[in-house]
C-alpha cells in the first residue's frame, strides 16, 4: 500500500472551504480495496492532487494547471502556457537548481499526460471506484463539493489551455522579470519595455518599444488581467506595476493610474492588516524605479503614492562603482542611489535594492566590491527593505559581452562570483533588531 503523504500543515481546515489561505481541507482518495493512493487538497487560493509516492498536481482555483512535481522534477506551467522544468543535479554536493524551457511538443506532452491522470481519476471517481473522503465521510457535504474539482480540471485540456496563452499574449507584452517576492504578482503594465533599454548587459526590453498607456487603454488592460485571471486571481498576492519603471510617468498620470488600481482590487491598508474574506486581497502595490529618473519624483510625491498603497519599490542598483556603472551604459551613480533611497525611505517606504554579482569580471571586482559595500552601508536599509544579490547571466552576443571582450576582461567563474559575494557580505553593517531581508536573486528562475 502506498504510504500516506505527510502532511506539513497543522492547519487542517475541517468543515467547509477554508476562508484562510493558509488553512486546507484535506481529502483522500481510496480505492475499492480501501488502500488509500491519493490526496487532494483545496486551499482558498489553490487545489492540489497527490497520487503515490511521486506524483503531485497543483491547479488555480479555474482548475488550470500550475505545476507537475513528477519524480523529483517540477514542471512549471506559464501563464502563457510554456512550460519550464526544474530539477535538483545530484551530481553536486550542494542541490543545484537546474532550469530548462520545454520544447513545444514535449510541453504538450507533459500537458497532456496530467490531463490523462486527471482524466483517470474523474472517470473512477464517477464510476465509484474510487472514493474521496473527508474526515472519514464520504458522503458529507465536503467530500460532495470536493468531488466537483476534478471536473473542473478535466475541462482544461491541451487546445484550452494554449488559448489562454495567446490571449495571455493579446493582454501583456511579454513579462520578462519581476522581483523574487513578486513572482506571485498580478502585473499590470501602465508602461511596456524601458525607457532607456541601453544598458549593456540587460536584454528584458529589448524588443519592446517603450510607451506610456493611455488611461483609457490601462483600465482597458485593468479589466481585461481581471478576466484572464478569473478565480486564479485567488492565487496572487500584490500588485507590479510593470514594466521597467513606471514610476517614470508624471505624477499627476500616475496618480490616476493609482486610482484606478485602488477601485478595481482590495488592498490592505497595512501590511499587519490581515482580513479573512472571500473576496481576494492584496498586500499592496510594487514597481521598478531607476535612480537616474527617480530623483524627479519629491518625498511629498512619494508619499502620495504611498496613501495610494505604494508599498516597496525596486532599484537596479547594480554596483557602487560609477566607474563600472558607465562601462555598464546604465547612466546612474552611486550618489543617485544613495538620493533616490533616502527620499522613498523618507515617505516611509520600502526599497529593494538590486546588486550584480560577478560584474565587470576580474577587472572590476576589487572596486565592485568596496565601493558597493560603502553604498549599501549608506543607505540605512532596515527592516521592511530587501537587499537582492543577483549572480551575473552573461549572454555571449550581449554588447556587454563584447565591451568585455574588447577591454581583455576576463568574466568570474561561479566559484569566483560566490568569493565575491562573500567579500560584500562581510562588509555589511546592519543592526541586529533592524536589517534587511537579504536574499539571492537568480533571474534564470523567473517564471510568470
Ligand atoms: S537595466 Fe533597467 S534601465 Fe537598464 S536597460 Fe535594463 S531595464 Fe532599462
Amino acid at each position: 500500500m502506498p504510504k500516506k503523504r505527510p502532511v506539513r500543515s497543522a492547519a487542517i481546515f475541517r468543515g467547509s472551504l477554508p476562508r484562510n489561505r493558509n488553512k486546507r481541507m484535506l481529502l483522500e482518495l481510496y480505492n475499492e480495496d480501501r488502500q488509500l493512493f491519493g490526496s487532494l487538497s483545496i486551499k482558498k487560493d489553490s487545489i492540489s492532487l497527490g497520487l503515490g509516492d511521486s506524483e503531485v498536481y497543483s491547479y488555480d482555483c479555474e482548475g488550470r494547471l500550475l505545476t507537475a512535481w513528477l519524480s523529483n522534477q517540477t514542471f512549471v506551467r506559464t501563464l502563457d502556457n510554456r512550460v519550464i522544468k526544474k530539477w535538483r543535479d545530484p551530481l553536486h554536493g550542494k542541490a543545484w537548481k537546474l532550469i530548462q524551457e520545454l520544447e513545444a511538443e514535449e510541453a504538450k506532452r507533459v500537458l497532456d499526460q496530467a490531463r490523462i491522470r486527471i482524466d483517470g481519476v474523474y472517470e473512477q471517481l464517477q464510476r465509484g471506484k474510487i472514493r474521496l473522503t473527508c474526515n472519514g465521510e464520504t458522503e458529507g457535504d465536503s467530500a460532495r463539493r470536493a468531488g466537483e474539482w476534478p471536473a473542473k480540471i478535466t475541462q482544461w485540456d491541451y487546445a484550452r489551455l494554449e488559448g489562454q496563452g495567446e490571449r495571455f499574449r493579446a493582454i501583456y507584452t511579454p513579462v520578462t522579470i519581476l522581483p523574487p517576492d513578486q513572482y506571485l504578482a498580478v502585473v499590470l503594465q501602465a508602461t511596456e519595455g524601458c525607457h532607456w533599454n541601453r544598458c549593456t548587459f540587460c536584454h528584458f526590453y529589448r524588443h519592446t518599444r517603450f510607451r506610456i498607456k493611455s488611461h483609457k487603454e490601462f483600465s482597458d488592460h485593468v479589466r481585461a488581467v481581471k478576466d484572464f485571471f478569473g478565480e486564479g486571481i485567488r492565487l496572487r498576492r500584490s500588485i507590479f506595476l510593470g514594466d521597467a519603471n513606471a514610476l517614470v510617468i508624471p505624477q499627476n498620470r500616475l496618480l490616476k493610474i493609482f486610482e484606478r488600481v485602488n477601485q478595481e482590487f482590495r488592498i490592505l491598508s497595512s501590511r499587519r492588516n490581515r482580513v479573512v474574506s472571500d473576496n481576494p486581497v492584496f498586500t499592496g502595490i510594487y514597481s521598478f524605479i531607476d535612480a537616474f529618473t527617480g530623483d524627479r519624483k519629491s518625498v511629498a510625491d512619494f508619499r502620495e503614492l504611498k496613501a495610494r498603497n505604494l508599498r516597496r519599490v525596486y532599484i537596479g542598483a547594480e554596483t557602487g562603482c560609477d566607474r563600472l556603472l558607465k562601462f555598464l551604459n546604465k547612466p546612474a551613480t552611486a550618489g543617485q542611489v544613495r538620493d533616490l533611497v533616502a527620499t522613498v525611505k523618507q515617505a516611509d517606504l520600502s526599497v529593494g535594492v538590486i546588486i550584480l554579482i560577478g560584474v565587470g569580471g576580474e577587472e572590476y571586482t576589487e572596486s565592485h566590491v568596496a565601493e558597493t559595500v560603502a553604498l549599501l552601508n549608506s543607505l540605512k536599509l532596515g527592516r521592511g527593505d530587501i537587499l537582492y544579490f543577483s549572480p551575473m547571466v552573461e549572454s555571449p552576443v550581449s554588447e556587454y559581452a563584447r565591451r568585455s571582450a574588447d577591454a581583455g576582461i576576463r568574466p568570474l567563474a561561479d566559484q569566483e562570483k560566490e568569493t565575491q559575494l562573500r567579500a560584500i557580505r562581510s562588509g555589511l553593517q546592519f543592526t541586529a533588531n533592524d536589517k534587511p531581508k537579504i536574499a539571492l536573486y537568480d533571474i534564470r528562475e523567473f517564471v510568470y
